[in-house]
């Protein structure tokens, strides 16, 4: 059921796409460039919905591998990233102690944890362990725990303690990053504890 769900999702995303598999190579470009200039200065949810429209943009110009073969121009205040080429857009997630901060454009690991400033590490190393410890209550059934009888309680008490960790990424990690990078994004919900991002107040 969850599956044929994400299916008709990804589906609807596909279709969602096709504004910008109209577009040639240097519109798109244009259009990733102008709108990066917009993203600049500011540490985004990912559930905003432009954020949301540049991934779009992102996947198809990381598919016609537009920043790899140069044919875009990267704005000024960003630098490429070395996973992709593409200007260096980091997102902060749940799961950073294990791959760090994650690339915009190609999904994979564009800054280590241990590549950021020693005192922000820690900070960040900190902030993820209070969120595993957290979120792991989602996950005790598949990880074969027995559930106590007050099982819902504790999860709700875990889902609290999500919105607030989520809310101090999003007021003050992920701005902290903006002293080194122009634009940065954090992850904002939380499918598997049930928080949503009109939960995370900041
Ligand atoms: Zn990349």
């Amino acid at each position: 059921m969850a599956r044929e769900e994400n299916s008709k999702h990804d589906q609807l995303w596909m279709g969602y796409s096709q504004v910008f598999l109209e577009m040639d190579d240097l519109s798109l470009a244009r259009w990733m460039a102008q709108t990066l200039g917009q993203l600049s200065g500011h540490a985004w949810r990912l559930s905003h919905p432009l954020l949301q429209t540049y991934e779009l943009a992102a996947h198809t110009a990381h598919d016609r591998q537009i920043w790899l073969k140069g044919m875009a121009i990267i704005p000024a205040e960003y630098t490429a990233a070395e996973c992709c080429r593409a200007p260096l857009l980091p997102v902060l997630s749940r799961d950073v102690f294990d791959v760090g901060l994650v690339c915009k454009h190609c999904g994979e690991t564009c800054v280590k944890l241990d590549d950021l400033p020693g005192e922000m590490m820690q900070v960040f190393d900190t902030w993820s362990t209070c969120y595993d410890k957290a979120h792991s209550v989602a996950h005790w059934e598949d990880d074969g725990k027995k559930l106590p009888p007050d099982y819902d309680k504790l999860f709700e008490l875990s889902a609290k303690s999500a919105e607030k960790l989520l809310a101090q990424a999003g007021s003050q990690l992920a701005p902290a990053l903006l002293e080194i990078y122009p634009a940065v994004a954090w992850e904002d919900q939380d499918e598997c504890l049930e928080v949503r991002p009109e939960d995370v107040d900041i």
